[in-house]
């Protein structure tokens, strides 16, 4: 392992291999609105310096969403159809109509593995650096979604997701201090958003895997309507890079 920094990236990608697509009962206008409004865009761009081990999602969280929990009994968005594997799109529409049965199926073939990857880079960095810091990395739409449980606006330029157990003390202050770019640039904690990934195996019982959530306002960097790079972008990766830097190198990611 590179550092003992791990970038988790798990919706940036739009593939949706055409066996999936087939079964998904949208036109292509409409999935492609869908996909649209529900991709974290460039993240893996945004994210793409230094040298921080990364973990991107090849798959869009159309596909699955391995931030989701596993049971739908544990996840409170699978009573708006976005489980580990959606069946709703974010109007409400039904997205794919799936049996238990198929439901595992697809759980075994893509989320299961995609946990399996993410466990051992966690376990290969405690065993070399005795702890793992995990950056999750999002974005999210400058408007709600109409499936999304806080529609409070107008939305934070950033949101920085907390755990109790894994984030270091002190973190978001750091973070805030350094989000404070400007007046209108306050970071929020843990809203529209909450908490951040740790895989399951450390979830809330090993305090050597830290983590910490960075969800960024897509209208900041990228034009919503149309999905393009905003003529910005750059400059607003060197204030990413600069973040991700000060958080994690200068002070010290396992520092309490
Ligand atoms: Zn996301």
């Amino acid at each position: 392992m590179k550092s003992p920094v791990i970038i988790h990236i798990p919706h940036c990608s739009t593939y949706i291999p055409a066996e999936e697509r087939s079964k998904l009962p949208l036109s292509d206008t409409e999935l492609e609105h869908e996909i649209l409004v529900m991709t974290d865009w460039y993240i893996d761009d945004l994210f793409d310096f230094g040298d921080f081990n990364r973990h991107i999602n090849q798959y869009s969280r159309l596909v699955f969403d391995p931030e989701r929990f596993r049971d739908d009994k544990d996840e409170v968005m699978a009573s708006k159809g976005m489980g580990a594997i959606y069946t709703k799109t974010s109007t409400g529409k039904v997205l794919r109509e799936i049996s238990m049965k198929e439901r595992e199926k697809m759980l075994n073939q893509y989320y299961d593995s995609y946990h399996e990857v993410i466990t051992q880079m966690v376990e290969n960095c405690l065993e070399q650096y005795g702890q793992c810091v995990i950056l999750d990395a999002h974005s999210f739409s400058s408007k709600p979604l109409p499936h999304e449980i806080d529609q409070t606006e107008p939305r934070p330029p950033i949101c920085i997701g907390t755990d109790t157990f894994h984030t270091q003390a002190g973190i978001f202050r750091l973070a805030y201090e350094y989000l404070f770019w400007g007046e209108d640039e306050l970071a929020e904690r843990n809203t529209p958003y909450a908490g951040t990934f740790v895989p399951m195996k450390f979830y809330h019982s090993d305090p050597r895997v830290k983590s910490l959530m960075v969800e960024i306002n897509r209208s900041r960097y990228m034009d919503e309507q149309n999905g393009k790079k905003l003529a910005s972008f750059d400059e607003f990766k060197g204030k990413i890079i600069r973040f991700v830097q000060y958080i994690t190198e200068k002070r010290g990611p396992a520092q309490s």
